[in-house]
């Protein structure tokens, strides 16, 4: 069967297709399925936002889609920014900015403690789903640091590695990160169907 991931990240197409290749004939990207579609991503928990996305490129394209949706959510702010982690700041995309105001939010504060969540949908074309979440949980420091990564990465600070997200090379986030622990609970899901 071929499974269409409904983003054009390279990063995440590559993560996806070394977990879950062995389950698919094909894995293809929006571009390369010939999709061009934007979900409006009106949901109110990760989980909907990557159920709405993956069914509508189902629907779209007639084949298995998978789609994610992720965010940092910050105890010291009852769980924000959550499912606005992109545009904390009131306009998308903007990693620097959004790091500012995380900083400036958390002034002063002791309790530092946050988790990336991720979730994950798989829609079948004929509406059947397999969901999954996966975290990884971490300080939020005081100043950036590291190189590596994206959004959140430089202030994510893990604890058992004494280094921030960003500081991991790409290849040891993977293998801890939400992204790949939601994949391998959704690979486990999908071998036992
Ligand atoms: P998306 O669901 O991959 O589009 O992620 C939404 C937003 O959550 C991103 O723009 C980042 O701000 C944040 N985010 C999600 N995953 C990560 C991560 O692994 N590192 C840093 N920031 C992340």
């Amino acid at each position: 069967m071929k499974l269409i991931i409904a983003s054009n990240n390279n990063h995440k197409l590559i993560e996806i297709k070394a977990i879950l290749g062995g389950l698919f004939e094909e894995i293809l990207s929006m571009r390369e399925a010939g999709i061009e579609h934007e979900t409006i991503e009106d949901g109110s928990t990760f989980m909907e936002n990557a159920v709405k996305k993956a069914k509508e490129i189902a629907e779209i394209s007639g084949c298995c889609a998978l789609a994610d949706d992720s965010g940092i959510c910050v105890d010291a702010l009852d769980g924000a920014p959550g499912i606005y982690s992109a545009r904390f700041c009131g306009h998308h995309g903007d990693d620097e900015a959004n790091n500012r105001l995380l900083l400036e939010k958390l002034k002063g504060r002791e309790n530092r403690g946050a988790h990336y969540t991720c979730a994950i949908a798989l829609v079948y074309p004929d509406g059947r789903q397999v969901c999954a979440e996966g975290y990884m949980y971490g300080q939020i420091g005081h100043e950036e640091k590291g190189e590596n990564g994206f959004g959140y990465d430089p202030l994510f600070f893990l604890p058992e590695y004494g280094c921030t997200a960003a500081q991991l090379s790409p290849e040891q986030k993977n293998l801890i990160s939400h992204r790949a622990s939601a994949l391998h609970a959704l690979l486990e899901k999908l071998r036992m169907e």
